[in-house]
C-alpha cells in the first residue's frame, strides 16, 4: 500500500514499444507504475525490474484491454498495491502489419481492431472517470495515420479517429473534477508496431515524409506523454500530434 501518498500512474500496453519507455519516463518523474500487458509477461517484468533498478515502483499487471472485466481488475490492482491512480495513460493499441484496404478486410481483422484500439481505450476510460483522483490526468494515443489518410489504414485510423472524439468529449463529461484528457497522435515511431512486416525501403520513405526526415523514438513519444500529465496544464480536450511535422 502507498503510504506517502505517491501519484500513481496505469500505463497500458507498457511491456514493449512506446508504453515500456513511457512507463519507465514516468517512474523517473515520481510516479509508481502499474506496467500492463497482455501477453509478454516476461518484458513486463523487465520493464519493472529497470525501474525498480532506477530505485522507482512498480508493478506488472496482465490485463487484456478488450475485456472490460480485465480492466476493472487492472485498476483494482492498482489501487489494492498503490492506494489510488491519479494518471491513465491508454497506449495499449494494435495495427495488422499487413494492412488490407477495405474490400479485402475480413471481420476477424474489423473486430480485433475496434475491441483493442477502441473499445479497449473506452473500457479504461470508463473505470478512470469513475476512479480516478481530482486533478488526474488521462492520455489517449490515436495517431497521425488519421491525417494522413493513406490507403490500407481505414480501419486502424477509423478506430482512432473515435478516440480523438471520446477526447474531446470525456474532457467535458469531467468538468468539476479538475482532470485533463488528451491524446497524442505519433507519427512513424521506431517500435514492432511499425516497423515489423516492411522493408527498409518501405521504413526510410515513410520516415522521409516528415520535414524533420527521421522516424519518431519512443523517447518522443514519452517526452509528448510527460508534458500532458503534468501538473497545473491548460491543454484539455486536445489532440497533440507529434509527428516530426509529418501532417
Ligand atoms: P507495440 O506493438 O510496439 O507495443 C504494443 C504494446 O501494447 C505492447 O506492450 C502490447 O503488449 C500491448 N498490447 C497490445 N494489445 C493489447 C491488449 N489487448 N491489451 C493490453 N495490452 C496490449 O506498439 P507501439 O508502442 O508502437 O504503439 C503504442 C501505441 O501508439 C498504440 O496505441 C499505437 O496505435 C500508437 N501508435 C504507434 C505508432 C508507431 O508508429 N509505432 C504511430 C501512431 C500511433 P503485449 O506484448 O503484452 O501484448
Amino acid at each position: 500500500m502507498n503510504t506517502t501518498q505517491q501519484q500513481v500512474a496505469i500505463v497500458t500496453g507498457a511491456s514493449r514499444g512506446i508504453g515500456a519507455t513511457l512507463a519507465q519516463r514516468l517512474a523517473a518523474d515520481g510516479y509508481a507504475v502499474i506496467v500492463n500487458y497482455a501477453g509478454s509477461a516476461a518484458e513486463a517484468a523487465k520493464v519493472v525490474a529497470a525501474i525498480e533498478a532506477a530505485g522507482g515502483q512498480a508493478a506488472a499487471v496482465q490485463a487484456d484491454v478488450a475485456d472490460s472485466a480485465a480492466v476493472r481488475g487492472l485498476f483494482d490492482a492498482a489501487i489494492e498495491r498503490f492506494g489510488r491512480v491519479d494518471v491513465l495513460v491508454n497506449n495499449a493499441g494494435i495495427m495488422p502489419p499487413a494492412l488490407p484496404h477495405v474490400a479485402d478486410t475480413d471481420d476477424a481483422t474489423f473486430d480485433r481492431l475496434v475491441a483493442v484500439n477502441l473499445k479497449g481505450t473506452f473500457n479504461a476510460l470508463r473505470e478512470a472517470a469513475q476512479r480516478l483522483q481530482q486533478g488526474g490526468r488521462i492520455v489517449n494515443f490515436s495517431t497521425s495515420v488519421v491525417g494522413l489518410a493513406l490507403p490500407g489504414y481505414a480501419v486502424y485510423a477509423a478506430t482512432k479517429s473515435a478516440v480523438e472524439t471520446m477526447t474531446n468529449i470525456l474532457a467535458k463529461e469531467l468538468r468539476g473534477k479538475q482532470i485533463t484528457v488528451n491524446a497524442v497522435a505519433p507519427g512513424p515511431t521506431a517500435t514492432d508496431l511499425f516497423l515489423n512486416g516492411k522493408s527498409d525501403e518501405q521504413v526510410e520513405r515513410l520516415a522521409k515524409m516528415a520535414p524533420l526526415e527521421r522516424l519518431g523514438e519512443p523517447d518522443d513519444i514519452a517526452e509528448t506523454v510527460a508534458f500532458l500529465v503534468r501538473p497545473g496544464g491548460w491543454v484539455n480536450g486536445q489532440t497533440l500530434r507529434a509527428n516530426g511535422g509529418i501532417v
